[in-house]
C-alpha cells in the first residue's frame, strides 16, 4: 500500500475539510436537536460530489475509488458527524444500485440522487432481525405481474425522508437465504408508510425510521438483481458503509485530538497549562496512537476494496476497531475538559453522543469479531 496521497486526493481531501469548516461546524450545534432534517446541507453537497464520490460518471458521480471517498468522509466527520452521516443515504443504496441494478433501475434512481434531488433508503433491519439479517420476516409474494410486501423494517436511516426504499425481503422462507431478493419500493407505491423512531440521543437530525409494508403493491421490474441474491447485495453495500464507519472514527478521534490539545494549551492549574503535566499528556498520546491506528487499519481495507482484493477482515478491524476507538477518544476528551465536558455547548459531549450511535450500524463489534475469527479459523460461529 503507498502512504503517499495523490495530488487528487490531497485536493478532494482539502475540498471536504474546507466544506467541513466552512458548512458544518457554523450549524453543528443547532442540528443537534430533533425536528430538522438538513436538507439544506445535502442540497450543497451535490454539486461538489459529495453525495456521489464513487457512483460512475456515466450516471452523474465522480467516479472516485473507495480510498478518495474515506478521505473525504474523515474530514466531514471531522466537522460533524450527524450531518456527515446524511451522506449515507448516497452511499449504501447508491453502492448496490451500482453494483447490482440493471442499466434502466441505474438511469432511473442514480443521476437524480448524484443531483441531491432523490433521497434514497436500504431497510434490512427488523424487529426479530438485526444480527441475523438472513432470518427477516418481510414477505413478498409475485401475484401477476407485481409484488405484494408485508412486514415491519426498523432503524432505516432516511426512512421518512426517502423518495425509494431498497427492501430486503423473503420470497420463500423454505429456500432460507436463497429466496431472500432486494425490491425497490418507491414512496408513490400503495402500501408503504414510514415513521420516526423518536429519541436518537446523538443523531437527532437524522431520519431514523420505522417503514411498514401492508400489501404493498410494487412493479415486478423493481427487484433488483435476482432472487437469491438479496443479502449477498445488501451486504455488498454495507461493506462500504463499514469503510465508512472506520472513517467517521478517525474523523471525529482527529476532532477531539486538535480540540484537547488547544484545551490543554490554554487551561491552566496548578499555574502551568494542564498539557504540561505528564498524565494529560499520556492521554493526548493514546489519543493521538489510537486515531493514526485507526486511519491506518481504515485506508488499508479501503485500499484492498478498492483494488478489488479479499478484504473482509480487514473491513470489520477497521469498523470494530474505529466505532469503539471514536466511544474512547470522545470520553477522553471529556475528561481532558474537566467538569465542563460533560455539559451541553460543550463539543465534545456532543461527539461522544454522536459516536455511540455508530457501534451497532453495519454490524455490531461482536458480529465484527466473530466475523474475523471465522476468517481465521475457517469455522463459522453463526452455522445453524
Ligand atoms: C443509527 C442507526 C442506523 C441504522 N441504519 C440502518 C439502515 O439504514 N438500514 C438497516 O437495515 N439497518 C440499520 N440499522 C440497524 C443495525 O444494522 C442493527 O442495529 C444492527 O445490525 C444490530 O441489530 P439489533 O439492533 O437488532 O441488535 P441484536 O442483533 O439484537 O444484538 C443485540 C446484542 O446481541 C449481540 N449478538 C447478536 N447475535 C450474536 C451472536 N451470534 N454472537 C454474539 N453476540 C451476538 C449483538 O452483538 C448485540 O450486542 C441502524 C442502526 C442504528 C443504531
Amino acid at each position: 500500500m503507498n502512504f503517499e496521497l495523490t495530488k487528487d486526493q490531497e485536493m478532494f481531501q482539502k475540498m471536504a475539510r474546507e466544506f467541513a469548516e466552512r458548512e458544518f461546524l457554523p450549524v453543528a450545534q443547532e442540528y443537534d436537536q430533533p425536528g430538522k432534517y438538513p436538507y439544506e446541507i445535502y442540497k450543497k453537497m451535490a454539486p461538489l460530489g459529495l453525495l456521489a464520490t464513487m457512483i460512475p460518471e456515466k450516471y452523474g458521480g465522480l467516479g472516485l475509488g473507495v480510498l478518495t471517498w474515506i478521505l473525504m468522509l474523515e474530514e466531514l466527520a471531522w466537522g460533524s458527524l450527524s450531518l456527515t452521516a446524511i451522506t449515507q443515504n448516497a452511499m449504501l443504496p447508491g453502492s448496490v444500485l451500482t453494483d447490482a441494478a440493471n442499466e434502466e433501475q441505474k438511469q432511473k434512481y442514480l443521476p437524480p440522487m448524484c443531483r441531491g434531488e432523490k433521497i434514497y433508503a436500504v431497510a434490512v433491519a427488523e424487529p426479530n432481525a438485526g444480527s441475523d439479517g438472513g432470518n427477516i420476516e418481510t414477505k413478498a409474494v409475485l401475484r401477476g405481474d407485481s409484488w405484494v410486501i408485508n412486514g415491519n423494517k426498523v432503524f432505516t436511516t432516511n426512512g421518512v425522508v426517502a423518495d425509494m426504499v431498497i427492501v430486503l425481503v423473503q420470497t420463500d422462507k423454505s429456500k432460507g437465504n436463497k429466496g431472500l431478493g432486494l425490491i425497490a419500493v418507491d414512496k408513490s407505491c400503495p402500501g408503504i408508510s414510514a415513521a420516526p423512531i423518536e429519541g436518537c440521543i446523538g443523531l437527532p437530525c437524522d431520519d431514523i425510521a420505522q417503514v411498514r409494508f401492508s400489501d404493498c403493491v410494487v412493479p415486478e421490474e423493481n427487484l433488483i438483481s435476482e432472487v437469491g441474491k438479496g443479502l449477498k447485495l445488501a451486504l455488498g453495500g454495507i461493506t462500504n458503509m463499514r469503510i465508512s464507519i472506520g472513517a467517521y472514527g478517525v474523523g471525529v478521534s482527529q476532532r477531539c485530538l486538535d480540540i484537547c490539545v488547544k484545551y490543554a494549551q490554554d487551561r491552566r492549574q496548578f499555574n502551568k497549562p494542564i498539557g504540561s503535566f505528564q498524565l494529560v499528556q499520556a492521554l493526548i498520546a493514546e489519543m493521538a496512537l489510537e486515531t493514526e491506528a485507526g486511519r491506518l487499519l481504515t485506508r488499508s481495507a479501503a485500499y484492498k476494496k478498492e483494488k478489488g482484493m479479499k478484504c473482509i477482515k480487514e473491513v470489520s478491524m477497521a469498523k470494530w476497531y474505529c466505532s469503539e476507538m471514536m466511544m474512547r477518544n470522545t470520553v477522553k476528551a471529556i475528561r481532558i475538559h474537566g467538569g465542563y465536558g460533560g455539559f451541553e455547548g460543550y463539543t465534545v459531549e456532543r461527539l461522544n453522543r454522536e459516536a455511540l450511535n455508530f457501534l451497532a450500524p453495519g454490524g455490531t463489534v461482536e458480529m465484527h469479531k466473530l466475523t474475523i475469527g471465522r476468517q481465521i479459523l475457517e469455522l463459522d460461529a453463526m452455522s445453524r
